[in-house]
């Protein structure tokens, strides 16, 4: 594949699931699930970070793939006002190990997602695509350090 196919997309919506931890955890494992079943049939990466809510997810692929499973994305009732953060072409991708990646409320590195939760309140016009990513990224690669 060659490097300039690849896409990064980066939004943020708000959790439409309802219901106790249990039901939301089940909830968010089905949605884990088929992500990673069909995100590696057609070679999309990416993490997924959720509280109680919003969402913010980053994917990354070639560009039709993307913008295919995106629409499926958009469509789905268990959230809502998808916006998007960002939307850029990258030379390589950073979570090439994750189908779906995720970061949950009770994830390790809680306290720093709790402290981008607390500057931002997930309100879109203080949190910027760079700062999901940054985040997701120190996450899963232990590097801060983007080389788009
Ligand atoms: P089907 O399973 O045939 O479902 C048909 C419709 O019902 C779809 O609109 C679907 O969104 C909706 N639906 C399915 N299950 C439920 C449910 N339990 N409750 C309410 N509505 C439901 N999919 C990916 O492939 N890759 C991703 O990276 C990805 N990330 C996601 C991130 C978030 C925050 C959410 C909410 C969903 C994500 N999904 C992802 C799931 C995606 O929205 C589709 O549900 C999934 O891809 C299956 O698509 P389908 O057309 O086969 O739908």
């Amino acid at each position: 594949m060659m490097a300039q196919d690849l896409y990064r997309l980066i939004y943020l919506s708000n959790n439409e699931i309802t219901g106790g931890n249990a039901i939301i955890q089940q909830e968010i494992g089905q949605i884990l699930t088929i992500s990673r079943l069909r995100n590696a049939a057609v070679g999309i990466t990416g993490a997924l970070m959720f509280n109680k809510n919003c969402f913010a997810q980053v994917l990354e692929g070639p560009h039709d793939q993307l913008q295919e499973t995106f629409e499926r994305i958009q469509c789905d009732p268990r959230h809502s006002n998808v916006i998007i953060l960002n939307f850029e072409t990258m030379q390589a991708r950073h979570f090439t190990q994750w189908s779906m990646a995720y970061v949950s409320q009770e994830a390790a590195d809680s306290e720093q997602f709790a402290k981008i939760q607390k500057d931002s309140g997930f309100d879109p016009n203080q949190l910027t695509g760079e700062r999901i990513y940054d985040l997701l990224h120190v996450q899963f690669t232990g590097s801060r350090k983007k080389q788009s």
